[in-house]
């Protein structure tokens, strides 16, 4: 399946200041080459080897977001390189991060993933367990926390989708402290919209542009 390059064009118009992840989960170098071309620098990955071939192989001035769930004991294999990690939901993970951050004498900017969405099934941080990292944040001087990010429901009732986004936003606003702390990550394919809205500073959209995956990932 070919890019949506029109798709792309009308996106990034729409966009205005709010930044596009381009999510190539699944999908060939190509493909990633293509948007490349357009202009598009930032795009998003879900699984570590995935990543870590990708970006073997294509510009070294792409700018690789790791958007999944990550296990503490992968983060070393995307530490030399990668530009943001979007889903970090424990202390554990972030000490890793930290750690390998200092391996690689670099700083590594995360954002916090937060649970907003009704079902079970997302991952991501409740108010407490926030209110937790802040109050740790002091101790990791390896990694920049630039923001939070969180996926809503799967689901067709928009006024449900927009209230956990509102919901989002409002944490966000509460929790950002310092002035590294400005991105907030939400909105994927069929609710970006709804995101921009409500105030995302990052989207990360998919299938839009890439075409149906194969499997649900
Ligand atoms: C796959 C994925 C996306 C993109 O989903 P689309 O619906 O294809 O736009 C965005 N965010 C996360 C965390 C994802 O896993």
């Amino acid at each position: 399946m070919p890019v949506n390059v029109e798709k792309y064009n009308e996106i990034i118009a729409e966009l205005g200041t709010v930044t596009l992840v381009a999510v190539s989960k699944t999908k060939p170098n190509e493909d990633i080459e293509e948007l490349y071309q357009l202009g598009q620098r930032d795009f998003g990955e879900n699984y570590v080897q995935e990543l870590v071939d990708k970006q073997a192989m294509l510009p070294g001035d792409i700018r690789w977001h790791f958007i999944g769930h990550l296990q503490s004991n992968k983060v070393k294999y995307i530490a030399p390189f990668v530009h943001l990690i979007h889903g970090v939901d424990s202390l554990k993970l972030l000490t890793e991060i930290n750690k390998q951050a200092i391996k690689n004498n670099r700083t590594i900017d995360c954002l916090l993933q937060v649970h907003i969405a009704q079902e079970e099934t997302k991952f991501g941080m409740d108010e407490e367990e926030l209110r937790e990292v802040f109050s740790h944040l002091d101790q990791f001087k390896n990694t920049r926390l630039r923001g939070l990010m969180g996926m809503a429901s799967f689901s067709n009732d928009l006024s449900k989708i927009r209230g956990e986004f509102s919901a989002l936003k409002k944490t966000f606003d509460a929790f950002r402290s310092s002035s590294d702390c400005q991105i907030l990550s939400m909105g994927m394919s069929g609710d970006y919209k709804i995101a921009i809205e409500e105030g995302s500073t990052m989207v990360r959209i998919g299938s839009l542009l890439f075409g149906a995956r194969d499997k649900k990932l």
